[in-house]
């Protein structure tokens, strides 16, 4: 069958930037598995996945804007080291998730200095272009539950 909405595609995939370094991948684990349609997959691979079948292989370079988005410099913030939690030693790279107006932010220290800290929440991957190498293992219709729940069951998932 092919992947349209509500199916549970099942993928394997490595993803790339422009520089052909690989940001992640599933061939050291599991392959991926999504209920197509529902938002799970960011749009620009969702998009390029409608109508696949098992076996096919799909390359696609999705840009920013079909992926985690544009970076909004707005997002980057200089805090004062009181507000941060006095027992962390602060790192490079290190995350904190803090609740903002629009739902849970991860905030990725980008520069430690004496009184202040620059914050930046910002997606890891805002501002890159996906390019997305993947492979279509098996298709199969979604069960009621995993619509109800809006996840996928089964091997690998949650029952
Ligand atoms: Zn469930």
């Amino acid at each position: 069958m092919q992947i349209t909405k509500n199916t549970v595609a099942i993928i394997d995939y490595t993803l790339t930037d422009d520089d052909g370094e690989e940001i992640d991948s599933s061939s050291d684990g599991e392959p991926l598995r999504y209920i197509h349609g529902v938002g799970d997959l960011i749009p620009g691979l969702e998009e390029e996945l409608e109508g696949k079948r098992a076996g096919d292989s799909v390359k696609v370079r999705v840009p920013p804007e079909k992926g985690y988005g544009e970076r909004d410099e707005a997002l980057v913030q200089d805090v004062d080291r009181k507000h941060l939690p006095a027992e962390v030693e602060l790192e490079l790279g290190m995350q904190f998730q803090a609740q903002g107006p629009a739902g849970l932010l991860v905030m990725t220290v980008v520069d430690i200095g004496d009184d202040t800290v620059r914050l930046d929440a910002n997606h890891p991957l805002a501002g890159v272009a996906l390019n997305f190498a993947v492979t279509v293992r098996d298709v199969r219709p979604a069960t009621e539950a995993e619509l109800e729940h809006g996840h996928v069951h089964g091997p690998g998932g949650h029952h």
